[in-house]
């Protein structure tokens, strides 16, 4: 079986105190697929130090480098505690108005900082940055609704945008669940799964990792 990528984004959720919590729970799952953690700015040195078997992302990354941008977190910083970064989730576009624009400087600062970028679209034709190393088709209306896309469509939206752009690597977004992750792992374009809520439970995500895997 093809090993896949499967992404937990924990969004703005948990304390240290839970996510050490979490960590113990969390018993390294079998398999060879690549999980990826992307939590909050707060918690990546803590689970830097703590757990060096994950691997680590941010959910967002400057569009600066270093200097006189008060708030920022830049992609030198990042660097330090992760190997990826999560740029255009649709929370971001939506919430904090991140433009085409803003968010191709921040593709840029990342890959000058050696970063890997998970870029996410909810729609086939929107603008994805060259230098990205995985697209995420996550459609708005499949985030946090419990209301999945069939994963046969799926499947032929990542297809179309995989080729479009040119990157070989695409993930599918949007309530995936350990009881519906089979029915995208299987399709052929569809080269993982990004998981919001259900990642927040270690016990529901190392089950997910589980069906993946006998998939
Ligand atoms: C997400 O965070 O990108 C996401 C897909 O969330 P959920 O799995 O909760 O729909």
């Amino acid at each position: 079986m093809k090993s896949r990528f499967l992404v937990a984004n924990w969004k703005s959720n948990k304390t240290i105190a839970e996510a050490d919590s979490w960590l113990e729970s969390f018993k390294s799952p079998a398999g060879d697929h690549t999980i990826i953690l992307c939590a909050p700015f707060t918690l990546l040195h803590f689970l830097h130090e703590r757990n060096r078997a994950l691997v680590l992302s941010a959910q967002d990354v400057s569009p600066f480098g270093q200097g006189s941008y008060t708030g920022e977190i830049n992609a030198q910083q990042l660097k330090e505690l992760v190997d990826w970064v999560i740029i255009g989730h649709s929370e971001r576009r939506a919430n904090f108005g991140e433009t085409d624009d803003i968010l191709k400087q921040k593709v840029l600062q990342a890959k000058s900082a050696g970063l890997r970028v998970i870029f996410c679209v909810s729609d086939e034709r929107e603008t994805v940055p060259e230098d990205a190393d995985i697209v995420a088709y996550e459609p708005v209306s499949a985030i946090g609704s419990g209301q999945s896309e069939d994963p046969r469509a799926s499947n032929e939206i990542i297809a179309r945008l995989k080729e479009r752009i040119k990157i070989p690597i695409g993930l599918y977004g949007g309530s995936v669940t350990p009881d519906n992750v089979a029915s995208f792992i299987r399709q052929p374009a569809i080269d993982g799964v990004l998981v919001g809520g259900v990642s927040l439970d270690a016990a529901k995500f190392l089950q997910l990792i589980e069906n993946a895997s006998i998939s």
